[in-house]
């Protein structure tokens, strides 16, 4: 989409100052400019206006303006996005509900929370345990992302093995149209099928259809206790072996995280102690009461041994547990340090293909000569497959080296996202997976939701001709 012209750029920002004053603006070159780019290598370009919603009343202003001036607008919450969906790709209106922050439920009767898009997860979490309930998603981002960025991307995280994703747990939606209508989807209630499922396809449609407000999540009660393991192997398919042979043995934690030795390379880097022999960990949890818990643990350390892990540790306390999730949450941190650029590619495959897909990755970074390093959600297949590279000259053999990720993921049965959506970066590999007849019907969705394509352009779908052809 090309940029609009300067009468309309101006327009907008007119038009957006009369309706919310300059408070709730920013029109800045500086300050619109750290909202053109998110925690991906999408490169945006600097927005016109930056509205700071408060409240539903601001979101549909926003959108009258973006509709009157012919604007681009694109919805943003904490920018953690790793795809590049919350990045303008034609300046225009940036529309952060990042401020909208109220946790305005917490139901224990029905075990179901409201609560705005600017709530950050981890928030969240805390206010719902604090009433002995449980919110399960946890992407790895949670001290930072928000609900509405979760919603929109159906955000997952290790503990999808056992309770699913972002989408399993929104129950309902308020959402806004560019035309401004505003619709509320679903439900409070765990049942109900009435008429098209309008929320699960909002789930997930990375901003491109509709703008968030409130949000209704479901609750379980939290489970009474946890256990978590950290095993260590000499390489990852040894790993593989044990994850194989625990899932066939009928056990199921809320997680199983899988670290090559590349990436235990960079957390050593980054001042965590482990043992040198180690080229690969799991690290695995166990929910449910006690003696569950305990049962589980032990053949899964027995399932491990067997499949001749190093080490099996078992986190004595809440502090170890602590110490060892915020290590691996720190560790993309960590892997970002290693190069100048990095790309972290979500793709998953069959679980039993994890192997495969991981000779595969070693393969093609001999082949192109790309620094590579892997981790991620084994227990669902979901892997994030990270290139590095420092100078431009690499770009090449690094789009080489994604392009036969990609293309070896679909032959395997896998899919190319399992949990950063496809954004602004795997626009042109969606052909790849996905049939032209598909493609046609989600883009004439779009086109009853966003028949003058303004809302967030330039994700999901690819410009033609694609990379794929
Ligand atoms: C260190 C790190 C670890 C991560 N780990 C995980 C992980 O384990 N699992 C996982 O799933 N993801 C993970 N992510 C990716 C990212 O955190 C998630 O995609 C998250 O859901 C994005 O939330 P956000 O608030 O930052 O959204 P943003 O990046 O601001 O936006 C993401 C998308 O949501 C849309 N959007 C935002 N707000 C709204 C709204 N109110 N209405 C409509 N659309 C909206 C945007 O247009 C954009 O398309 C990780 C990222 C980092 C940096």
């Amino acid at each position: 989409m090309p940029r609009p012209t300067s009468a309309a750029r101006d327009k907008a920002r007119r038009l957006l100052e009369q309706a919310l004053g300059p408070s709730k603006v920013l029109t800045g070159e500086d300050a619109c400019a750290a909202y053109a780019e998110d925690e991906s290598e999408a490169e945006g370009v600097t927005p016109d206006a930056v509205v700071l919603a408060e409240t539903p009343d601001d979101i549909l202003a926003a959108l009258r303006v973006a509709r009157e001036a012919s604007v681009p607008i694109t919805p943003r919450a904490a920018g953690t996005g790793r795809t590049g969906g919350a990045v303008p790709v034609a300046g225009g209106i940036v529309l952060s509900t990042f401020g909208m922050k109220s946790i305005k439920e917490i139901d224990r009767r029905d075990g179901v929370a409201v609560v705005e898009p600017g709530v950050v997860l981890a928030e969240l979490h805390a206010a719902v345990e604090a009433e002995g309930w449980f919110y399960p998603p946890d992407p790895n981002s949670q001290a930072d992302c928000c609900l509405g960025g979760n919603v929109a991307e159906n955000a997952g995280g290790p503990r999808a093995l056992k309770y699913g994703v972002t989408r399993d747990w929104v129950l309902g939606v308020d959402a806004f149209l560019i035309g401004g209508q505003r619709i509320h989807a679903g439900r409070r209630t765990t049942k109900g099928v009435t008429g098209y499922d309008v929320t699960g396809l909002l789930v997930g449609s990375e901003g491109t259809l509709a703008v968030f407000g409130d949000v209704t999540v479901g609750l379980m009660p939290k489970p009474e206790h946890v256990m978590t393991l950290m095993t260590l192997f000499s390489d990852v398919r040894t790993a593989g072996d044990a994850v194989e042979r625990a899932v066939a043995a009928g056990l199921l934690p809320r997680c199983i995280e899988l670290l090559d030795g590349p990436t235990l390379e960079a957390m050593r880097r980054a001042g965590n102690a482990i043992d040198a022999r180690a080229g690969a960990m799991l690290l695995v949890e166990f929910d449910g009461d006690e003696r569950t818990c305990e049962r589980d643990a032990e053949r899964f350390g027995e399932t491990a041994e067997s499949a001749h892990a190093l080490e099996v540790l078992v986190a004595q306390d809440a502090a170890q547990r602590a110490r060892l999730w915020s290590a691996r949450r720190e560790m993309s941190r960590a892997v970002r340090k290693l190069s100048k650029k990095k790309l972290s590619e979500d793709v998953v495959v069959p679980r039993h293909a994890i192997g495969a897909l991981l000779e595969h990755v070693a393969m093609l970074g001999e082949r192109e000569r790309v620094r590579h390093l892997t981790y991620g959600h084994a227990g669902d297949g979901n892997l994030h497959v990270n290139f590095l590279w420092d100078d431009d000259d690499e770009v090449p053999a690094v789009v080489r080296a994604i392009e036969g990720l990609f293309h070896e993921v679909v032959r395997l049965g896998g899919t190319l996202s399992g949990e950063h959506g496809i954004g602004v970066l795997k626009a042109p590999y969606l052909p790849l997976e996905q049939a032209p007849e598909l493609i046609e019907l989600q883009r004439d969705l779009k086109r009853v939701f966003d028949p003058s394509g303004l809302l967030n352009p330039g994700k999901i779908f690819p410009a033609a001709p694609h990379r794929a052809c």
